[in-house]
């Protein structure tokens, strides 16, 4: 049995969020940084398609900027994502130590 361990990640932590067409899969990075810069989201890159529909894009320039403004100015609130179990990475470095042995 794996035991599990809550993981909370603090906005301030977060580096890069990493956005990807839902089409191609080309991904954008944004970097959270202060000196980043935070584009409006529009056509993809890879495939010149947009990045899914207005409404997401709304909704994922409005998280990115909150993210930014916590980083920057702090939360009345204390805001922490939660992340679910990472029992699939330790499987996979399981797989990988048993492959470095054989
Ligand atoms: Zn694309």
């Amino acid at each position: 049995m794996n035991p599990e361990h809550l993981m909370l990640v603090d906005p301030a932590d977060l580096k890069k969020v990493r956005i990807e067409c839902p089409t191609c899969g080309t991904a954008v990075t944004v970097d959270l940084s202060p000196d980043g810069h935070i584009a409006k989201l529009g056509a993809c890159v890879g495939c010149e398609g947009e990045m899914g529909s207005v409404a997401e894009r709304k909704a994922a320039t409005d998280l990115l900027q909150a993210l930014r403004g916590w980083q920057r100015h702090g939360a009345a609130l204390r805001v922490r994502f939660e992340l679910s179990p990472m029992a699939h990475l330790a499987a996979a470095a399981s797989q990988a130590g048993r492959a470095h042995k054989a």
